[in-house]
């Protein structure tokens, strides 16, 4: 008998519902009565994962320890959950063929004809018991991306269905995430597209157990048991979702409608002991209850899609939270900055962060924007992309290397202050090269950064291909612009700070990525208070 039990989330009617809140949620509730949980995402397309896309097509790509490049859901499960995720949390449809196609032409198939069914089923069913067959996790959370219906994601479906099959009932469980529309002329809310949904997983054989229904009325108890009869479900399985303020307040209202209660039983379990919030309230007490109020400012170029910058944004209210502020982000397109008053667009503000990106686009907007926040001290916060431009607004600026650039954007720029990295140099491939994941920085004594971390030896995500062009060393940093932090292997410098000024920081990681609830990330602790500092002059 399997000692993991598995909970699969997948999703009906429209997509964007929020699967991978209320599996992150409801991970939460579990972890909160010790159980050991951990969450992972099955998503049916074909990118064999999701750092050669777009930010407008798929949000931001989310980056593990491990350097893997995933899907932004993993990192609501590392910020709800703070525990890490790896490679083996996130899968696509892409990442399956290519084990598949590889293992057929090593000749493991034995001259079997290989097919969907059992071939590529066989090697979900494996990929999705990779973690509970760690033995680490007591539940493993199984989040199918995608809506039911579509053609893309049927091999899925049919290995939760196998699944189920193969560990019994009494260890796996469905949960359904569908909508109830309102309508407003018929003053009505619609089971029947829920009831449809339902009906379409039941012609691959699977009964849904739980059904969440996102809706943003709520639902009659009139309602709740009509979509119990027609949808072969328990009442109490009815959960109902409704449109929250902040998705920091899903997993409580998950604990109200007893969602837990009924994993719990179905899944044959008791708690561990008695579920324990106090810090998650701690949290959202201080969230929701704010003394002080920043606008921060945060250049982008691509600021029309909120979920391009996720985890900054998120990052940025554990912060808010644990400074008792509210924070008002100002959403700013850098193409916007490249002509016109920078100064008065960027008026009001109390803090600025330049945020990571690729390619030429907008990029001189980002430098006027870095170039304001050095000369008026506006506390400054550049990441990746947003410290290379530091770099280069400095070197143009103050220490007259007028052509200074990057060659990501000039590829023959003489004063080239950032520049691909050596071991780039022979990369062809696109997917999955550019440096990635967990590296560690040694800090330097008397930063802003040493202050912030209060450590010596930090270790952060990365995602990027170009770096600081250490030929350059002793032309731009002096005891004013310094090396707040290197890579001690390679002497890539990772930190930049200006202290001509309150707080300037570059840094050439992602700190975002390492932000959750109970662990605000230091650097953007320590910016938001100098931005309070700023604002209090
Ligand atoms: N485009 C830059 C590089 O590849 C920065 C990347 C980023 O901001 N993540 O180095």
């Amino acid at each position: 008998m399997s000692k993991t039990k598995y909970i699969f989330v997948t999703g009906g009617v429209t997509s964007s519902l929020g699967k991978g809140i209320i599996a992150a949620s409801l991970a939460k509730l579990l972890q909160a009565q010790d159980f050991k949980v951990t969450i992972q995402k099955f998503d049916p397309y074909i990118n064999v994962d999701p750092g050669t896309l777009n930010p407008y097509e798929h949000g931001e790509c989310f980056v593990t320890d491990d350097g893997a490049e995933t899907d932004l859901d993993l990192g609501h499960y590392e910020r709800f959950l703070n525990v890490t995720t790896s490679q083996a949390n996130n899968v696509t449809t892409g990442r399956v063929y290519q084990s598949v196609i590889e293992k057929e032409r090593r000749g493991e198939f034995l001259g079997k004809t290989v097919q969907v069914i059992p071939h590529v089923t066989n090697e979900i069913k494996e990929r999705m018991q990779l973690l509970g067959n760690s033995g680490e996790y007591d539940i493993v959370i199984t989040e199918i991306g995608g809506t039911i219906g579509d053609i893309e994601s049927l091999p899925y479906i049919e290995s939760v269905r196998q699944l189920i099959w193969d560990l019994g009932k009494e260890n796996t469980i469905v949960i359904h995430l569908t909508l109830i529309p309102y309508l407003a002329a018929a003053r009505e809310l619609k089971t029947k597209p829920t009831q449809h949904s339902v009906k379409k997983l039941m012609e691959s054989g699977i009964s849904a157990d739980i059904i969440v229904c996102r809706t943003e009325r709520e639902l009659s108890t009139d309602l709740k048991g009509k979509l119990a009869l027609f949808c072969n479900v328990k009442r109490e399985a009815i959960i109902q979702s409704l449109d929250l303020d902040t998705i920091y307040d899903v997993p409580l209202k998950m604990l109200n409608e007893g969602l837990d209660k009924v994993v719990l039983e179905k899944l044959q379990l008791v708690p561990k002991k008695p579920l324990d919030l106090e810090s998650w309230n701690i949290f959202l007490e201080k969230f929701k209850n704010p003394k002080y109020t920043l606008k921060i400012g945060l250049v982008g170029k691509y600021v029309e899609l909120q979920d391009s910058y996720k985890s900054i944004l998120e990052s940025l209210i554990h912060a808010g939270a644990s400074n008792e502020t509210e924070i008002e982000v100002v959403s700013i397109h850098s193409e916007y900055l490249e002509e016109g008053d920078v100064a008065k667009k960027l008026l009001g503000l109390n803090g600025l962060i330049v945020a990571p990106g690729f390619g030429e686009r907008g990029i001189e907007g980002k430098i006027s924007a870095i170039a304001y926040a050095r000369v008026n001290k506006l506390p400054f916060f550049g990441i990746c992309l947003g410290m290379q431009m530091a770099v280069i607004e400095y070197a143009r600026n103050q220490i007259g290397l007028t052509n200074a650039n990057s060659t990501e954007m000039q590829a023959n720029c003489k004063e080239a202050v950032i520049d691909l990295m050596e071991s780039q140099k022979s990369v062809v491939k696109k997917g999955g090269t550019m440096r990635l994941g967990a590296w560690d920085c040694e800090l330097t004594n008397f930063s802003k950064s040493a202050d912030a971390y209060q450590s010596k030896m930090i270790s952060e995500r990365h995602r990027h291909r170009y770096e600081f062009n250490n030929e350059f060393l002793d032309r731009i940093f002096d005891d004013k612009f310094i090396i707040a932090g290197t890579n001690p292997e390679t002497g890539l410098v990772e930190i930049v700070e200006n202290h001509d000024h309150p707080w300037f920081v570059g840094v050439q990681f992602h700190p975002e990525y390492k932000s959750t609830v109970s662990n605000p990330h230091p650097l953007f602790i320590s910016f938001v208070q100098a931005s309070l500092a700023q604002k209090g002059k």
